[in-house]
């Protein structure tokens, strides 16, 4: 199934312009089976989480996560903890298990190198990730072939997702699971040990 696992709304990311309806209304006439909204450095409680997901029951499966800031940029982590970090970011990288337990949590490595240049020592960094997220919305061509340059060599899985913050971003990569997914648990499980791929639209 094609889950888009990165996206912004203005409920929580004071940088989109686009609300949770809108954002999920796109996917649906799509026909895009699942949406991740990943606002950054906050998840939503789980009661509004319960209420969008009965709105779209039948339509699209929600997920949701964070995109947490670190000393090693940013990173989409699915928990079935939902800490408030609000106030700890930037966290460590090797930190973040102290918030997010490994076993319960799936890491993704968001767009590496949006702002950054690869270094040898990111190779030591890897292993703190279920996965790298090779299609971003934000980025170009060419920076995606950069990243897939560097990185393909190591032992890394690759995910998409769009990065949406505002409608003309919306559906442009997503990650396709072998896997049916349903629940935050059931997707934390298939990044963690499932096949998948990124994808474009
Ligand atoms: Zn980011
Ligand atoms: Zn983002």
């Amino acid at each position: 199934m094609l889950i888009d696992l990165h996206n912004h709304t203005n409920k929580y990311s004071p940088c989109s312009v686009i609300s949770p309806e809108d954002l999920i209304d796109i996917y649906v006439k799509n026909g895009i089976d699942g949406v991740c909204i990943t606002e950054h450095n906050i998840v939503w409680s789980v009661e509004e989480q319960l209420l969008i997901k009965k709105r779209y029951e039948g339509k699209i499966k929600i997920f949701f996560g964070y995109e947490i800031d670190t000393d090693f940029g940013h990173v989409l982590v699915f928990s079935a903890k939902a800490p408030d970090i609000k106030s700890k970011i930037p966290i460590p990288l090797n930190k973040l298990n102290t918030f997010f337990p490994v076993k319960t949590s799936a890491f993704i490595w968001a767009h590496p190198y949006r702002w950054s240049s690869y270094h040898e020592s990111h190779l030591t960094k890897l292993s703190d990730f279920d996965a790298i997220e090779l299609y971003n919305g934000n980025l170009g061509l060419e920076r995606i072939k950069y990243t897939y340059d560097n990185l393909r060599k190591n032992y890394v899985r690759f995910t998409g997702g769009s990065d949406t913050h505002a409608v003309s971003m919306a559906c442009k990569y997503g990650t396709k699971f072998d896997d049916e997914i349903s629940t935050n648990d059931e997707l934390i499980k298939a990044i963690k040990f499932g096949n998948f791929k990124p994808v474009e639209y």
